[in-house]
């Protein structure tokens, strides 16, 4: 599923590149302004190596958190299609929310604890 693998570590979204498009060029206008060239361009690149790195680092958290979402919403659909609207033992009204999950494709009802398996398709 969308799992390409068309990695490209070193290239930013473009409002990132803006964003260090714009500290380069504060960076060069304040070496200027000083005539600080050197070492002022060797500080320059360090900081904007850490803001790339800062970045990064937190679109991939950001990227991971998303993923993890998406597969607990995925998990919760797929256990909403199988699931009985009324336990076929006491008739109790079911969801996905309120029966005690046992397993991803086993549920306990809560209020028998009849054990509810997901039918096999055939
Ligand atoms: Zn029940």
């Amino acid at each position: 599923m969308g799992d390409n693998q068309t990695r490209e570590e070193d290239k930013l979204p473009l409002p990132w590149q803006r964003i260090q498009g714009a500290i380069w060029l504060l960076g060069l206008a304040l070496i200027a302004w000083q005539d600080w060239w050197w070492p002022g361009i060797l500080v320059l690149v360090a900081i904007s190596g850490l803001t790339q790195a800062g970045i990064q680092l937190y679109l991939n958290r950001q990227q991971e958190q998303r993923q993890s979402v998406d597969r607990g919403a995925q998990l919760e659909r797929e256990r909403a299609e199988w699931l009985p609207d009324v336990c076929p033992k006491c008739g109790g009204p079911l969801s996905v929310a309120t029966v005690k999950w046992t397993s991803p494709t086993t549920a306990d009802c809560p209020y028998c604890k009849a054990n509810l398996k997901r039918p096999d398709r055939a």
